[in-house]
């Protein structure tokens, strides 16, 4: 079983290639985003604890606490197919915790893809995106365009710019993830699995340079 993990700045559509590869291949897509809401929900008693005794004081669970619960949730999907991990390391003090979760569940990362996009473009693709309130989904005008215009095409909501895809933000965030970005990537280059996907072209061409160097095992 293949294990990846994806990661790439706002904008570089590693969610819609996520999404593409899903289409065609059985593989687990595994993320952090709601893990602690949904452990917390399920009344898993570490998540509990961390929720009370840091999230509800506005404090940011530390990486020990993270990959502690990122353990059990791993256990929520299944061993027999590919994993997709989805920023599940996005720093470098991170990479040995992943590491260390990745060993106990028998599996190591296969290659770690990073879909990178100049600043240039980075500002075209996020100052005109469009956000679904609702359901997070993302529409372009030019890359990725809604069936009709302002309307989510997955659950009819009416579609907003958000104010951090202002410009000046953009900006500021494109120099925030360069600066943090180059010793993760140094680390697993240094390892020989780095594979870096240049976001420009379209969602299709990128497509086929994820499927022509990544291999899943189980088509749909
Ligand atoms: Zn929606």
């Amino acid at each position: 079983m293949k294990t990846y993990l994806f990661h790439g700045q706002a904008g570089a559509g590693k969610d819609t290639q996520v999404e593409k590869i899903l289409e065609k291949f059985d593989v687990e897509r595994i993320a952090t985003g709601e893990m602690m809401r949904r452990m917390k929900e399920d009344k898993d008693p570490y998540a509990v604890r961390v929720f009370r005794e840091k999230v509800e004081k506005g404090i940011w669970p530390n990486p020990e606490e993270t990959y502690t619960m990122f353990e059990t949730w791993v256990k929520r999907f299944d061993p027999n197919k590919d994993w997709i991990l989805v920023s599940v390391a996005r720093y470098p003090e991170q990479i040995p915790y992943l590491d260390k979760v990745l060993e106990k569940v028998g599996r190591k990362l296969d290659k770690v893809v990073h879909f990178t996009l100049t600043e240039e473009e980075a500002l075209e693709r996020l100052a005109n995106r469009k956000v679904c309130p609702k359901c997070q989904g993302t529409f372009h005008p030019k890359f990725k365009p809604e069936r009709v215009e302002g309307i989510c095409d997955l659950c009819g909501s009416n579609l907003e710019v958000r104010e951090d895809d202002k410009p000046e933000s953009i900006k500021k965030r494109f120099e925030q993830y360069a600066q943090t970005i180059e010793p993760w990537r140094e680390e697993y280059k240094k390892r020989g699995i780095l594979l870096e996907i240049d976001a420009s072209p379209s969602i299709e061409e990128i497509h086929e340079v994820v499927l022509k160097n990544l291999e899943f095992t189980n088509g749909r």
